[in-house]
């Protein structure tokens, strides 16, 4: 009888929280077992650069009601005894700390949609999650001696001498018995397995396999008229191998772009557009992107979750990925593939975060770009995007105080007074008089009220275009902004807007003097409910008006008041 050896310490209290805690996707070990067959496969290959019959290569999964176990096996490099000791008796150093924690974590606080193990890559020992005992028998390439490692995840592991013909690795989960809470029987349905490798290892780019019973048509009664049918057993491959976005742009049509996105994303309409790219350099990644046809369900509630799925090498990793958006791209849905983010246990968590910083800088560039592009070229288009997400941008202006708000203030619509339309910022400056000094812009809830306030039949009877903030966060942009190509902006209900000539100023003076006696009589009569009254120019139909000073406008006055303590 060998030796049993010890896990080391540290590996083992991670063991007993893996397998104690309340992780609560544990068919993820599914997954973890298949990528690690696939880098075998990976690690084979290119220790043969290359010269060798890739179409051997498969991984098999092999559920035994009977036995009750599920055993998963690739036929990649293998391990020798020091590697099987090596590799499955520690779990490396570096990252077990930060595991440790966030398995803590976790344990208080269960929503945290978190996946623990592919971020931290201890994914082997996910296994003992559904497994009772776990058995390994591996034989590696070239070698004579193929060897054993069995463990029941308490305490240690046995290393033995083992018969294997062919080169690669076999694990074999003994299931541990269901429970009221969970069942680990359903690992041995055929169908559950198929549903797995679909939603967790479809893009693993070696057949996955599996034997499966299907209705076929026996042979000879083909030509029947009835013909009949029997249960054969057969090889069947669960997943398709090729990702859509690791294919040729060109060779995507329209409607499969349209179909991942209904597939993966939670909607029945199609997508308005798809943004699909690649990137080589510091970190390399493609990127497969889509701006919803429409605003998403939920999206303006509190638990609506931004972010983009995490791929590495074609293995889904995580839901959601917060930190590859821009909040004011929250709207955007897809994922990103890398192969520089090995999720490695070894790795700082830091650098990790370094790299998906590099990646949502790219990110961000290039939805702008696009949408820049839509903008200039597909005004239409460009519109309904606008009325989807336009309060997302404008948002991102307002949140953005003062940082680079020109990546964003030209992607701003506003409407304005010529022909009711949307306008760009671009659009109305180009269409400013000579003798304008400023953009002028007045907030209220319709535009027909705002049309019919005097200032506004003023600012029109000059020729000037005059911008309709219709939305609470519209002030607040323009606060935020303060210029747009060196033009200020200004709220036309409030201050003196300089409007008049040098000869009017001097008319204007001229009647107030005249009427000096009127003017103090009327300001003693309101008392402290004005500042001043004033004679104005402001006017052209309407007998008077109220006009704010520097400072808050009336909008935003109203916004504070309405705005939740
Ligand atoms: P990671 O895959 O992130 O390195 P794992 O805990 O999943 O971490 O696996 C630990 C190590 O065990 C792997 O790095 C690999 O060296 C080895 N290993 C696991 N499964 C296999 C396999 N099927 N064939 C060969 N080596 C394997
Ligand atoms: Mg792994």
């Amino acid at each position: 009888m060998p030796r049993k050896k010890q896990f080391k310490s540290e590996s083992k209290r991670l063991l007993d929280l893996m397998i104690n805690s309340i992780y609560t996707h544990k068919e993820i070990f599914l997954r973890e077992l298949i990528s690690n067959a696939s880098d075998a496969i990976d690690k084979y290959y290119f220790k043969h650069a290359g010269h060798v019959d890739t179409s051997t290569f498969e991984i098999r999964l092999d559920p035994d009601k009977e036995n009750r176990t599920l055993t998963i096996s690739d036929n990649g490099i293998g391990m020798d005894a020091d590697e099987l000791e090596e590799n499955l008796g520690t779990i490396a150093k570096s990252g077990s700390l930060a595991f440790k924690e966030q398995m803590e974590k976790k344990e208080e606080n269960t929503d945290a949609d978190v996946d623990i193990i592919g971020q931290f890559g201890v994914g082997f020992y996910s296994a003992f999650m559904v497994a009772k005992s776990v058995t390994v028998v591996s034989k590696k390439d070239g070698a004579d001696t193929a060897y054993k490692w069995v463990s029941q995840g308490d305490d240690g592991y046995f290393i033995t001498e083992s018969d294997k013909e062919d080169r690669g690795t076999t694990i074999i989960l003994a299931l541990k018995e269901d429970t009221d809470d969970e069942d680990y029987s359903q690992y041995l349905e055929t169908y559950t397995l198929e549903n797995l490798v679909k939603k967790y290892s479809d893009y693993i780019r070696y057949p996955i396999k599996m034997e499966v019973e299907t209705q076929k048509v026996k042979e000879e009664t083909k030509d029947q008229e009835k013909p009949e049918y029997e249960t054969v057993v057969e090889d069947k491959t669960l997943n398709s191998m090729v990702p859509l976005w690791k294919r040729q742009k060109s060779q995507i049509t329209k409607e499969e772009y349209d179909q991942f996105y209904k597939d993966h994303f939670q909607d029945f309409q199609d997508p308005q557009r798809v943004i699909h790219f690649s990137v080589e350099g510091n970190v390399s990644f493609t990127a497969l992107l889509y701006i919803p046809g429409r605003v998403p369900m939920g999206f303006y509630q509190q638990d609506y979750k931004k972010g983009l799925q995490l791929y590495s090498r074609g293995v889904f990793i995580m839901d959601h990925a917060e930190e590859l958006l821009p909040d004011y791209l929250r709207f955007v849905k897809g994922l990103v593939d890398s192969q520089d983010l090995s999720l490695n246990i070894s790795r700082e968590m830091l650098q990790h975060d370094n790299q998906l910083k590099l990646i949502a800088k790219r990110i961000e560039k290039k939805v702008l770009s696009e949408l820049n592009a839509m903008m200039s070229k597909e005004r239409d288009e460009y519109e309904k995007f606008w009325n989807n997400f336009g309060l997302n941008i404008k948002f991102g202006v307002y949140n953005n105080w003062g940082m680079d708000k020109d990546k964003l203030e030209n992607l701003l619509m506003f409407y304005t007074s010529h022909e009711q339309k949307l306008a760009t910022l671009n659009e109305y400056v180009d269409r400013m008089k000579e003798d304008q000094k400023s953009i002028y812009y007045v907030s209220g809830s319709d535009m027909t009220l705002i049309d019919k306030m005097p200032i506004v039949q003023t600012l029109k009877n000059k020729g000037y275009e005059v911008i309709y903030l219709l939305d609470d966060v519209d002030e607040f942009v323009m606060q935020t902004l303060q210029t747009f190509r060196e033009k200020t902006f200004k709220n036309a209900t409030q201050g003196d807007l300089d409007l008049d000539s040098e000869d009017e100023k001097k008319e204007l003076e001229q009647t107030a003097q005249d009427n000096k006696e009127l003017l103090d009589f009327m300001k003693e009569s309101l008392k402290d409910r004005v500042v001043d009254v004033k004679v104005s120019n402001k006017l052209s139909d309407d007998p008077v008006c109220l006009s704010a000073g520097e400072g808050v406008s009336f909008e935003m006055e109203k916004v504070f008041a309405n705005a939740p303590e």
